[in-house]
């Protein structure tokens, strides 16, 4: 396979392939390097050929991908009928979205079609897949709330054994879906951060492949999956601007590094997309350092219904930063009402149900195309990370029902009478 080693991004020293996430030297965080050279200069034509030949999930990207063996399963061919295969989710040009925010190109990358309704399922697969090269037999994680779902899930699917641990004031559908996959649910009493520092702490003390603290190089590379995908479903163009919800920043600076790794390969057409983040009023200490020109984040006591992207200290914060700076764009919050009207608007234009974390991202979107920041004539993709029946109780006050006897006339009484 084409990956090579860790490196660290602030100093450059590198590591080999294992589980560590932190450098020795500086503390800065770990990122996975690869070898393209096989693959540069060639024949374009022929590596998009090789690439839509591939299996209808992630797997399709498995050169771009940290493992030292490729795909779990007895061949990369088998890669779709082994575990729980994540991605390949659907692209859709969401017209009258875009026409009611007075935008002509909106599209609507679901994520939430992924088998655990989340994108961590993306991140899960990798995560799971190196932790079993690395002969981990134990798969954990520090969740918000989706990553729970995804690797509870995948733990079952591929017979590791999992420990999960997540706030104690998670949505009620969030812990249902993680805890029917027969994990052992850890339900910590304090925030996510709180929960962050206990798994840091317990990777140090126990021989567990924690997805997101130990594994978390491998982890992240998951996301860039979407940014391939994205290209990819729009033949092979890079669009010029995603929205994108952000909690520790991992998902908003990976999708530009695959965007970025493709166009290296001159794989993809046009120009790096520019990077608008979405977070909650509630939790927003990347927006907040964005608006205030800091190089930092000020880490935050989270208050929000979007509680998947609840991190008050988020680990890529400064990259975040960094890279809606440089590729000239913002990174906007939104309040608890703008997310459920974010939540109805999508849903009113798209039918598309998201969770609170969509909520945001939709409602960034609108922000910025009312205020002019998105200019009209570009191509946008909108992230949607996550299902409304994650969240149900966001929607919740967004209709009435109209409750009639069970005759023609009721009906049309009550329709007349307005309350419809
Ligand atoms: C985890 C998550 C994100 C983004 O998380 P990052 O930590 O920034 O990678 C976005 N949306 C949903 C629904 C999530 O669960
Ligand atoms: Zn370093």
């Amino acid at each position: 396979m084409a990956v090579t080693n860790l490196r660290c991004r602030e100093c450059g020293a590198t590591y080999p392939l294992d589980a560590r996430y932190a450098c020795e030297r500086c503390f800065g965080p770990l990122e996975a390097v690869y070898d393209h050279s096989h693959l540069a200069g060639g024949d374009v034509a022929e590596l998009r050929r090789r690439i839509q030949a591939g299996p209808q999930n992630i797997w399709r990207y498995a050169d771009f991908l940290p493992l030292a063996e490729g795909p779990p399963g007895p061949s990369a061919r088998l890669a779709s009928r082994v575990g729980l295969p994540a991605g390949c989710t659907p692209l859709i040009r969401a017209d009258r979205l875009a026409g009611e925010l007075g935008l002509r190109e909106v599209w609507v990358k679901n994520d939430a079609a992924n088998p655990t309704h989340s994108f961590k399922d993306r991140v899960v697969s990798v995560a799971a897949a190196r932790a079993r090269e690395l002969g981990y037999q134990v798969l954990a994680c520090a969740s918000t709330g989706n990553l729970a779902g995804a690797v509870a899930a995948y733990g079952a699917a591929l017979g590791m054994e999992t420990y999960v641990f997540i706030p104690a004031d998670l949505e009620e559908q969030k812990v249902l879906a993680a805890g029917v996959c027969g994990t052992n649910l850890i339900a910590v009493k304090g925030s996510y951060d709180d929960v962050n520092r206990l798994c840091a702490e317990l990777s140090g003390e126990r021989d567990w492949a924690f997805v997101n603290v130990n594994l978390r190089p491998y982890y992240a590379e998951g996301s860039k999956t979407l940014a391939y995908e994205i290209a990819e479903q729009l033949g092979f163009e890079l669009p010029d601007r995603c929205v994108v919800p952000i909690a520790s920043g991992s998902l908003f600076t990976k999708l530009a590094k695959g965007f970025s790794e493709w166009r290296q390969l001159q794989l993809v057409s046009g120009s790096e997309p520019i990077m608008s983040g979405a977070q909650a009023e509630g939790c927003a200490p990347v927006a907040t350092a964005f608006a205030a020109g800091q190089e930092f984040c000020t880490p935050v006591k989270p208050n929000t219904i979007a509680k998947s992207l609840a991190i008050g200290d988020p680990a890529d914060g400064p990259y975040a930063l960094e890279l809606a700076r440089a590729s000239g764009g913002q990174v906007e919050a939104v309040s608890d009402e703008e997310i459920v009207a974010g939540i109805s608007l999508l849903a009113r234009t798209t039918g598309i149900f998201t969770e609170t974390a969509g909520g945001v991202a939709t409602a960034v979107l609108a922000k910025l195309a009312r205020s002019g920041a998105i200019d009209r004539d570009e191509r946008v993709v909108l992230l949607i990370t996550g299902d409304g029946l994650k969240t149900l109780e966001a929607a919740r006050d967004t209709f009435s029902a109209v409750a009639i006897e069970p005759s023609v006339q009721a009906l049309d009484r009550a329709l007349a009478a307005g309350v419809a």
